[in-house]
């Protein structure tokens, strides 16, 4: 059972004010790990940790020689250029780092003036991909996307029947994981249009996202060992928001009969921080009732520990920003909220389902949950399901009508935790405005 610590007491503050704030994402319970440099330098890139609207500089941390024994091996490696050697230090060291980060910028600490001195303000600063991703997985574990996408396919029954079974997943494309910020490039591809008996190549029309929980693999494992689900939760480093780009029109065709591939490899977005395992602890939550009529799980895929506690209850938001909006100055739209907490699956049965061949996972590689969606329209977290493939339009404030994504479009996800007698804390942001079609 995952325990909470003195970094989780609701009681704490920093001595950074902002941190202090009720709407902030990143008060002292949450230190999410990032990496970052400021923008228009070419300083590196290094490690650092979100504390209000400032960033805790690893680099600096560590020059500066603030933490001592574990912490201080555990911030050596968080201020290189990739979380990819914090990850790999494995859970003993995560929280040691946590722990030392927590004492440094609480209110009191007898280091704020050489921590004040290591921080840099947000708004100085670009982001880059938080590891170096050797691989991406993305699964398909949210019930209700699965049945509405079942749905609009006209499929009866809408599941597959290997669904309730195991974490359906496909391999996805590492090199185009890309940091929110980023404008995806509409892209071109082989499409049948409606009443066609041939594809043409052509810029794609069904252009949509997804809105996804990503995990981050810390401790992987060797070729040939499986994962046991048990130990699952010692080997994720930490969570983000991901959005799947995804092109509707490309993907109908190409999918027969071996899965997505370029309607899904032109970009995945993925949040500037990572929220660790252990800042979820006070938001974990039981799996998600199974329903009774469910199949027996595979022993691999069922642990008593995963049942108490595998979930984790995360709200998604999608909010909207369209071109017009944009120069009428309005604010961007709210579409949809999604409830990680009711996924089918958990990240840990993901991660030991994974490694159930003896595929070996790697240090830093991702994967993403799969579309997180629920039964009624705002928590559909793809246009494919809010607009039933584009029969049904929605309508942005100012008055236009949208199905799928058009030129100049930005899609916004945010998520947050909230419970009881915790301190709340948030993801930020993983947003992606779409580009023309290169001619
Ligand atoms: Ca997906």
């Amino acid at each position: 059972m995952a325990m909470t610590n003195e970094t989780h007491d609701a009681g704490l503050s920093s001595w950074v004010s902002t941190a202090n704030t009720a709407k902030t994402d990143f008060p002292i319970q949450n230190l999410p790990f990032g990496i970052f440099r400021r923008h228009g330098d070419d300083e590196p890139f290094r490690g650092g940790v979100a504390i209000g609207d400032q960033i805790l500089d690893m680099a600096a941390c560590a020059a500066a020689e603030l933490f001592d024994g574990v912490a201080a091996a555990a911030a050596a490696t968080a201020a290189e250029s990739s979380l990819n050697s914090l990850m790999a230090l494995g859970p003993g060291h995560w929280s040691a780092l946590r722990l030392a980060v927590s004492r440094l910028l609480r209110r009191g600490s007898p280091d704020q003036a050489a921590g004040a001195a290591a921080l840099v303000p947000m708004d100085e600063v670009e982001y880059a991909v938080p590891s170096v991703i050797a691989n991406y997985t993305d699964f398909y574990t949210s019930l209700d996307h699965a049945t509405n996408g079942g749905r609009l396919n006209r499929r009866e029954p809408p599941l597959f029947p290997n669904f309730k079974h195991m974490p359906v997943a496909y391999h996805g494309r590492a090199s185009s994981v890309t940091i929110s910020g980023a404008p995806c490039r509409r892209p071109w591809g082989q499409i049948v249009r409606p009443g066609a008996d041939a594809p043409t190549f052509e810029p794609v029309r069904m252009l949509d996202y997804e809105m996804e929980i990503g995990a981050y693999v810390g401790v992987g494992n060797p070729m040939g060992y499986p994962i046991p689900l048990v130990e699952a939760d010692q080997r994720v480093f930490g969570l983000c928001l991901l959005n799947d780009w995804s092109a509707r029109d490309i993907q109908g065709w190409e999918m027969q009969p071996l899965g997505p591939f370029l309607s899904k490899s032109f970009m995945t977005s993925v949040s500037p921080w990572v929220v660790t395992m252990e800042a979820l602890v006070p938001f974990r939550v039981p799996a998600a009732d199974r329903g009774a009529e469910a199949p027996a799980l595979a022993p691999y895929l069922d642990d008593p520990s995963d049942r108490a506690d595998g979930g984790v209850d995360v709200t998604v938001e999608v909010s909207f920003l369209s071109e017009k909006m944009r120069a009428a100055g309005l604010a961007a739209d709210f579409r949809s909220r999604g409830y990680f907490r009711k996924n089918y699956w958990t990240i840990f049965q993901m991660l030991a389902h994974h490694a159930s061949n003896g595929c070996n996972l790697e240090t830093g590689d991702l994967y993403g949950s799969g579309t997180v969606s629920g039964p009624v329209r705002d928590e559909m977290g793809c246009l494919l399901e809010l607009t039933d493939r584009g029969a049904s339009p929605f309508q942005l404030p100012n008055g236009e009508d949208r199905t799928f994504l058009e030129d100049g479009d930005e899609v916004i996800f945010r998520g947050h935790c909230a419970r009881n007698g915790f301190a709340s804390i948030g993801f930020g942001k993983c947003r992606g405005r779409v580009a023309p079609a290169h001619s």
